[in-house]
């Protein structure tokens, strides 16, 4: 397997003074290509500041970060700009469709901010509008699409641009139990179809046991960490609620 993303002895320190407060301390952890990992863990354990550093969001106050080989905590600002939209991409929580434009134009718009040629928008458009079941829903407008179609469209934007890594901070923190049922198996798809490498964010063990790995989060350091391999999602589920027992701390089981 390729490795994709390799993080070391990272920290994150905010404030200064006797107001530090350390939300990142000495993570490591390593990602190889076509991984779904999930990062799990109470509020205030450092899950999205983990996100922040990796995403190019926020800079780590040390320890380095590589992704596809490159350190991106050296790169200059221009540089991480063109990363980040060419490499990375982003699914949020409230979807980001613009409500003005068909779920078609909203699909392709990254690529044509990359000034992608018309063949080749229309090729990738083709491919991910049919992996992800939304072909049908092209000339739409978002409002007319339901919740799990919106989710759909929503991914199939992310995935476009065909980035090196797919991240997602609690993207189902807006959904209902049903729709984040959906966008997870999307997330399955994506990972099936495309191969896509995807660290997403969660305190929910539903959502958590439709990732291949579960990262947990403590105090900024990483505590403990669950592969599924062979099991059930159902059993998945379980060892994550078993694990967040033993953990401790506020993590709101849903
Ligand atoms: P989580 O996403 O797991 O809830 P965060 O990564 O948001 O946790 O926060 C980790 C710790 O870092 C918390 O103690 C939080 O208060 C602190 N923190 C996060 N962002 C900032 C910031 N911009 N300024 C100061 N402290 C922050
Ligand atoms: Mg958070």
């Amino acid at each position: 397997m390729d490795r994709l993303l390799e993080i070391k002895n990272v920290t994150k320190y905010f404030g200064s003074g006797d107001a530090v407060s350390k939300a990142l301390n000495g993570v490591s952890f390593t990602m190889e290509k076509g991984e779904f990992t999930a990062v799990m863990g109470a509020s205030g354990s450092g899950k999205s500041t983990l996100l922040n550093v990796i995403a190019t969001i926020d800079r780590p106050s040390s320890g380095s970060i590589l992704l596809e080989g490159r350190d991106i905590s050296e790169m200059g600002e221009q540089e991480l700009a063109s990363f980040r939209r060419d490499r990375l991409g982003f699914i949020f929580q409230e979807y980001n469709l613009l409500d003005t434009l068909t779920v078609e134009e909203n699909i392709v718009l990254p690529l044509n901010l990359r000034k992608c040629s018309v063949r080749d928008t229309q090729k990738r458009l083709k491919k991910v509008a049919a992996s992800l079941k939304i072909t049908e829903q092209l000339f739409k407008f978002p409002r007319q699409l339901s919740g799990g179609q919106r989710q759909r469209a929503a991914c199939a934007r992310a995935l476009i641009t065909e980035p090196a890594l797919i991240m997602a901070d609690e993207p189902t923190g807006a959904l209902d139990s049903a729709n984040s049922k959906i966008l997870m198996q999307t997330f399955n798809e994506m990972n099936q179809y495309f191969d896509s490498t995807i660290l997403m964010v969660t305190h929910d063990a539903v959502v958590g046991s439709y990732a291949s790995r579960v990262l947990f989060l403590k105090d900024g350091k990483i505590w403990n960490e669950l592969y599924r391999g062979d099991r059930t999602r159902q059993v998945m589920y379980h060892e994550i609620l078993n694990t967040m027992a033993v953990l401790g701390g506020e993590a709101d089981v849903r």
